[in-house]
């Protein structure tokens, strides 16, 4: 199908895209990659009158370390995460994620910014990003305002972004050195969402796990931490018992929607699944 007529607007500067955004008012949406907009249009899921693009403004790219923290630009594609040293040094559970994202082509327009901001729970960066403990950098004309990861999905595509709001950077905490990771995700086939997925991290002292974050994709309305599941964990070592209790315990959280990629009941158990594969790989890379 063809989308409504809409008038295309391309800023080259923060300030100005966000200006246009202010007076164009609930008409106007940012467009990034394209790679979520775009179909939604086509299939008059969505017709905004005013696509303001963001591609053109350089200070959304990027990934550099400031202090204690990644800063990655919301216009940063997938495939810049894939390739990036500093990412597969400091936080390689992102680089891991990334590979995992439908396909190269996909990836080489897609956006970090575009997945978060889509608010879609089968997109992958919001479990990644909840498990790192991510914050987000929202910016529109009252300034700027950071908000945590974990208050910034509120449902299937809803997030806190308000109209002329735009995400502009995402500041990532790197991880202790030694802290295991790992992002297990099922899908049918190469380019496909998940049929479940799940990302941790994980740190152990001697034999006993010391700190653990576990968050599952596409089994609920917005990415789930399983908390039980990691309080059930801190202390133990992950023996069988261990990583069949947080299994158990992640799969009690998930209220998946049934589709062409299982019922609740099977993308459940993935999901359990999913969680005990993660915790094992976490483990094997964790000093
Ligand atoms: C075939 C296919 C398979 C895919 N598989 C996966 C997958 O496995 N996993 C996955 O995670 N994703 C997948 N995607 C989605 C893909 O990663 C999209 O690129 C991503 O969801 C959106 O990024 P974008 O840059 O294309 O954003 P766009 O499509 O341009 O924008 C998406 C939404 O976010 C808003 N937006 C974008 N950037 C900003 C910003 N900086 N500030 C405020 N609002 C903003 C837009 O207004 C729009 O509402 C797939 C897409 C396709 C087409």
């Amino acid at each position: 199908m063809i989308p409504s007529a809409f008038e295309y607007h391309a800023p080259t500067s923060l300030a100005d895209a966000i200006a246009l955004l202010g007076s164009l008012g609930d008409e106007a949406r940012p467009l990034a990659g394209g790679h979520s907009l775009l179909p939604m249009m086509k299939l008059r899921f969505a017709a905004p009158g005013h696509l303001v693009d963001l591609g053109r403004i350089p200070d959304l790219r990027g990934i550099s370390e400031v202090g204690s923290f990644i800063h990655i630009g919301a216009m940063t594609t997938e495939n810049e995460l894939v390739w990036s040293a500093l990412l597969a040094e400091k936080v390689p559970l992102l680089v891991e994620g990334a590979r995992a994202i439908a396909d190269p082509q996909v990836r080489y327009r897609g956006t970090v910014g575009g997945d978060l901001a889509h608010g879609d729970p089968g997109n992958d960066h919001p479990a990644l990003m909840l498990a790192l403990g991510a914050g987000f950098a929202l910016r529109g004309a009252r300034g700027e305002r950071m908000v945590a990861a974990a208050d910034f999905f509120h449902g299937p595509y809803a997030t806190e972004l308000q109209p002329g709001e735009v995400l502009t950077r995402i500041e990532v905490p790197i991880p202790r050195t030694g802290t295991g990771w790992a992002y297990e995700k099922l899908k049918r086939k190469i380019g496909d969402f998940a049929t479940a997925a799940a990302a941790v991290l994980l740190r152990m002292d001697g034999e006993r796990v010391a700190a653990v974050s576990i968050v599952l994709t596409n089994v609920g309305p917005t990415p789930l931490k399983a908390a039980d599941a990691e309080r059930a964990l801190v202390g133990q070592p992950l023996d069988e018992a261990a990583l069949a209790e947080a299994a158990s315990l992640a799969m009690e959280i998930c209220d998946p929607v049934p589709d062409q990629r299982g019922d609740a009941e099977y993308k459940r158990a993935m999901a359990g699944e999913m969680t005990r594969r993660a915790l094992l790989k976490a483990r094997s890379r964790a000093a």
